[in-house]
């Protein structure tokens, strides 16, 4: 949530910072704003609105500045306005800051500062935040680096924070705790931004800075300390990341080119762990942990949004192969209800992003109780893969589009390689059923690739006919109900439409009280050995004139004879046919947000990575 990045070095500040920011802009958009410092001056100019209407208003303003840092808003504290925008100054007009989090004493401290005749100009926690420090710094005889660590130290909530002085005018001061900073290393400049994306076209050596972490960056300098005002050395890393992968590359947004993306994405998540041709699986994050795992008497899942989907299908396909309990966990929940945890539980972490603050504390928590912790995310270095004590990077490359697809189908990927890998340690499954799997998840990116070449005009044609409704049932079961529920939630994030997952039985306990003429039904019902009970349910909504919009294996006459809209997609095992069945509901959910006109890249209210609870 909330991009930020800064400059400092002998270039100009200010091309870097609004492509920068143009780059961050998923993880944050209602509001964006840049501070320039200029000899005895902070030239700050915010903007409500993308970051376009920031460009707009730089137009007639001149830019000229080596020193720089900007933001793109997503709101906590405060509505989206020009004044609640970053860059905030302190009340002597001589610092500027950015933040990215939340403070969570700001009401204290704000009543403090208030008491001491500080005045604010907006409503953020951020703005008493760079106040605090101003205080500090004026009432100490101290540096302003040592003020900012004073003020940190008191400080509760999560933060990256870069701040501007008048009175250093070849110095950017940065600090983190529980949200994600990268500072770029150039030939006399930095490059700072909240992932690597703004700076892969300067550099590809970077620095991931650490919770609890000061950086002191001039041009040609990096020094790094923790709160205690101990010197650390930087841990230089090389990115291997291209730019092309954050570009739009001919489509017309993230959303569909990530959705197409995903055949090469779930091959690149199997390349090199998955054998075709000898059928075997080869996991060196799983190797790590092995005894543990085949002696935990648990596995518990944490994850939050489609992560937390994913998680659900695993816990179907790890407890069916692997004959281990599993239970599935909102992050958020999870954290602050004191749940039992012992030395033999293992617990498995999804996150694209790595840095899902819910996450990361629960992990925290289990981690300090003496769990295992095993990642599954996207990025690289991310907090949460740092955490873990092992884990299974997903190679799905960078995911720009606030909702999840490409992220989303390799988190699959990769669960099902860890419950074929765990079932063939513990001999939980036959060798027949983890050699048949093993092939067909081999087969999984050509089979994706068909189904979007396949589906997509008559799912084009589906979107135009039902974009007017205004709720949506998705019903699924065993295996498929994870999925009725991504699907329900991908149509609300993308079209704004009410829409709702259920497992296709239960929803006679309630949900069947919405259906008339009116209200579009989506079954995920592909062959498995719940098909004949899930026909019946297609009975069920059909009986009430229920409108039937039905995912299914490719020629099954009787369920296609229920339905009124078909998505036929390949024949495969019950185990694999989820992740197949889920591209189909990410083209449904792209095209009607297409025809709704919503900005499918950047919905209202989301934010990628959410970095605060
Ligand atoms: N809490 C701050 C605000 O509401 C920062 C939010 C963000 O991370 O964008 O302005």
């Amino acid at each position: 949530m909330c991009g930020i990045v800064g400059y400092i070095g002998q270039n100009q500040a200010y091309p870097y910072l609004i492509g920068g920011l143009k780059k961050l802009e998923y993880r944050g958009y209602d509001s964006a704003g840049i501070a320039l410092h200029k000899t005895n001056d902070l030239q700050v100019v915010k903007k409500t609105g993308k970051v376009a209407a920031l460009e707009e208003a730089f137009r007639t303003k001149d830019t000229q500045s080596t020193l720089g840092i900007g933001h793109t808003r997503w709101a906590t504290h405060g509505v989206p306005s020009d004044e609640n925008a970053h860059p905030h100054y302190s009340n002597s007009g001589n610092l500027a800051l950015v933040h990215n989090g939340i403070i969570e004493n700001y009401a204290s401290l704000k009543e403090e500062l208030l008491q001491k005749g500080y005045q604010f100009k907006s409503d953020t926690d951020s703005e008493v935040l760079l106040n605090f420090i101003e205080d500090i710094y004026q009432n100490n005889d101290c540096s302003l680096e040592e003020a900012i660590r004073i003020a940190l130290k008191r400080v509760t909530g999560a933060y990256v924070i870069l701040i501007l002085s008048i009175e250093y005018p070849d110095t950017l001061f940065a600090a983190r705790k529980g949200s994600p900073l990268v500072i770029g290393i150039g030939k006399g400049e930095h490059f700072l931004g909240s992932d690597a994306s703004p700076m892969l076209e300067y550099t590809k050596e970077v620095v991931y800075i650490n919770d609890y972490e000061l950086a002191i960056i001039k041009a040609d300098q990096l020094i790094l300390k923790n709160l205690g005002n101990e010197t650390l050395t930087p841990y230089v890393q090389k990115l291997d990341l291209e730019l092309a992968a954050i570009e739009k590359g001919g489509y017309e947004h993230f959303m569909i080119k990530e959705i197409y993306e995903q055949p090469q994405a779930i091959f690149d998540s199997l390349r090199g762990r998955l054998d075709p041709e000898n059928l075997s699986i080869t996991l060196s994050g799983l190797d790590k942990i092995k005894d543990k795992l085949i002696a935990a008497r648990r596995i518990i899942i944490v994850a939050c949004g489609t992560s937390w989907h994913a998680g659900l299908l695993a816990e179907y396909w790890i407890e069916e192969l692997c004959r281990v309990n599993v239970e599935v966990e909102y992050a958020s929940e999870f954290r602050y209800r004191n749940p039992i945890i012992t030395s033999d539980d293992v617990i498995i972490a999804i996150s694209q992003s790595g840095e899902t603050a819910d996450t990361l504390v629960a992990l925290e928590n289990a981690k300090s109780k003496g769990a295992t912790i095993f990642g599954i995310v996207n990025v690289v270095g991310s907090s949460i893969a740092r955490i873990s004590d092992a884990g299974i990077y997903t190679h799905a490359g960078p995911e720009i589009g606030v909702a999840s697809t490409k992220a989303f189908s390799a988190q699959l990927t990769v669960l099902l390689l860890f419950a074929i890998k765990l079932a063939e340690f513990k001999q939980s499954a036959s060798e027949e059923l983890r050699k048949q799997l093993t092939k067909e998840l081999s087969e999984v990116p050509q089979k994706v690739q068909y189904i979007l070449d396949s589906t997509v005009d008559g799912i084009k044609d589906i979107a135009k006919n039902y974009q007017h409704a205004t709720d949506f049932l998705f019903l699924g079961r065993g295996y498929n109900f994870p999925i009725a529920l991504e699907g329900a939630l991908k149509l609300k994030e993308i079209s704004y439409i009410h829409a709702e997952g259920y497992p296709a039985a239960e929803m006679k306990h309630g949900p069947i009280a919405l259906v008339d003429d009116t209200l579009p039904v989506v079954f995920i019902a592909t062959k498995d050995k719940v098909h004949e009970k899930i026909v019946s349910n297609m009975q069920e909504i059909k009986a009430r004139s229920g409108k039937l919009i039905s995912v299914v294996t490719a020629d099954d006459q009787l369920a296609m004879s229920l339905s009124d809209e078909n998505i036929q997609i390949p024949a495969s095992h019950e185990i694999i046919a989820p992740i197949l069945a889920t591209i189909p509901l990410q083209l449904l959910s792209y095209y009607v947000g297409i025809e709704r006109q919503i900005d499918v890249d950047r919905p209202r209210n989301l934010a990628k990575s959410v970095t605060v609870e």
